[in-house]
């Protein structure tokens, strides 16, 4: 894809670069690398564009393109994994959770709607009839990290046009091939092509032209805290949501079901290799337990097989590049000198890094007060519930977290007393469904995703007295 789409068409650039399978290290495609000028071009042009389609066909259309991707999800699931180095299993899961999204955003598009108020609530305001309608914002700017290069650009762009925006999208530079077939299929169902556009490039140069140019109305952001920091204190006035980093935790209490709760923090902690924001990143077990946690989770990752990730047997596919997996394993080795001790994995064979399970992790070591984007289960011990939510609590971060317990006094106290967006009882963070809001608090960012949500982000009431 040496292209980027802009002002309803799909013009050639000359600058490329090679898009890597970090697995075997062949190219698998090349990325425009548009300069600053082209995306600002590509961001007025879309920034002028009215949608007049009404909702329902707004709706139709993205009901086609999840049509389009279910039967063409192998050349999506091959582009994912190639692009990625994420299993062919995850990708799988990947668009099975994209053309969800697309069928629950082409029904909710019929569902926006405002309210109707009174106004006679003082003695001093007429008996009229307001009415609040939704409009949309204008322009999206839609900034997504590599890691789902599929679902996250659906996550932005299914409420975008559902909500009657346009929108722009400016996929990672680390895999933005799947983004620019997503592109084709929302055309493919009949998206007016002035509603779209991609650019793809350098972030310095293209990222931060988007995100300072005065066309957008809205900057909706994926990707790391410190890129998130950054975009927040250039962008001023805009509308803007952040969905950042976090290290998911999982606590399991000395009443847990402790084979429900290996399951989820092995689900958790490995897929797409660790590299999730909602992933299981830190274990905080009760000292009770911790040992018999311990034996299971181990025994639960060694049965994982770690390989070519476009074999449909292997879980383990590789992290995005070898640098990538470095920093995992300088983390590991980190917490290793902290006094932590290895029971599995630990191992690195390039971009590859085996699932690795750790006891006796210091509370403060990088390792889990950091998001470690990496296949990592370690475990904190923690002396009861009070503690591990103390601990949370007093960090920077707060996406999602799971807790396993069998006293529901507990399970409530937790979901009160905890600082994050969701709180998973009896589950892992890793949960997640089209239809309820997801996002974090602290570090972890602001604004909500789930379409029906991100739509009132994409949105701004009017209000109509009659
Ligand atoms: P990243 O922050 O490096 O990059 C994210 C996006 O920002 C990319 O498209 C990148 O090109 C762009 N970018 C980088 N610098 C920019 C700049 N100066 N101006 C404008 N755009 C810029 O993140 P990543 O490495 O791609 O992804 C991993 C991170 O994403 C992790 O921290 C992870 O937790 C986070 N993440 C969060 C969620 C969530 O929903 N909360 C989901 C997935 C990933």
């Amino acid at each position: 894809m040496n292209a980027i789409f802009s002002e309803g068409r799909w013009s050639s650039v000359d600058r490329v670069a090679d898009v890597l399978n970090p697995y075997t290290g062949e190219t698998v495609g090349h990325m425009a690398r548009a300069g600053a000028g082209q995306a600002v071009t590509a961001a007025r042009a879309a920034g002028r564009f009215r949608c007049e389609a009404p909702a329902h066909e707004r709706g139709a259309v993205l009901l086609r393109t999840a049509d389009e991707i279910q039967n063409s999800a192998e050349v999506f699931v091959r582009s994912i994994v190639e692009e990625t180095g994420n299993t062919h299993k995850d990708a799988v899961s990947e668009v099975r959770r994209a053309v969800a999204q697309l069928r629950f955003g082409g029904e909710e598009a019929k569902r926006l709607t405002g309210e109707s108020i009174a106004t006679d609530v003082t003695d001093y305001t007429a008996r009229r009839l307001a009415v609040t309608l939704p409009e949309p914002l204008g322009l999206i700017c839609a900034i997504t990290p590599f890691n789902r290069p599929l679902n996250q650009v659906v996550t932005k762009v299914v409420p975008a046009v559902a909500a009657g925006n346009s929108v722009i999208v400016k996929p990672s530079e680390k895999a933005p091939l799947t983004a620019g077939l997503f592109v084709r299929a929302l055309l493919d169902s009949g998206l007016p092509p002035g509603m779209i556009a991609l650019v793809t490039g350098d972030p310095l140069e293209v990222g931060e032209a988007l995100v300072s140019c005065e066309y957008v109305d809205m900057v909706t952001f994926t990707g790391s805290a410190a890129v998130g920091q950054r975009i927040a204190r250039r962008i001023g006035m805009i509308r803007s949501a952040f969905e950042l980093g976090d290290s998911g935790a999982l606590i399991v209490a000395d009443d847990a079901d402790l084979s429900a709760a290996v399951s989820a923090a092995a689900a958790g902690a490995y897929a797409t290799a660790g590299q999730s924001c909602r992933g299981v990143k830190r274990i905080l077990v009760q000292e009770q337990v911790a040992d018999e946690f311990a034996d299971m989770l181990v025994e639960a990752t060694e049965r994982l097989v770690v390989g070519d990730p476009r074999d449909p047997g292997t879980d383990i596919g590789t992290l995005i590049d070898e640098p990538a997996a470095i920093r995992v394993e300088r983390r590991v080795a980190e917490a290793v000198d902290g006094g932590a001790r290895v029971l599995a994995g630990g191992r690195r064979r390039g971009a590859q890094f085996w699932p690795t399970v750790l006891d006796h992790v210091d509370r403060g070591a990088p390792l889990v007060c950091e998001e470690t984007f990496g296949p990592c289960a370690p475990l904190v011990r923690v002396k009861d519930l009070a503690d591990a939510v103390d601990y949370l609590n007093a960090g920077r971060v707060g996406l999602q977290a799971g807790v396993f317990t069998q006293r529901i006094d507990d399970a409530m106290r937790a979901a009160r007393e905890l600082q994050v967006g969701a709180v998973i009882v009896n589950g892992g963070p890793q949960f997640e469904s089209p239809n309820i809001p997801f996002g974090g608090v602290k570090d972890s960012g602001h604004g909500r995703e789930g379409v029906r949500y991100a739509m009132r982000e994409m949105t701004r009431l009017k209000t109509l007295v009659l």
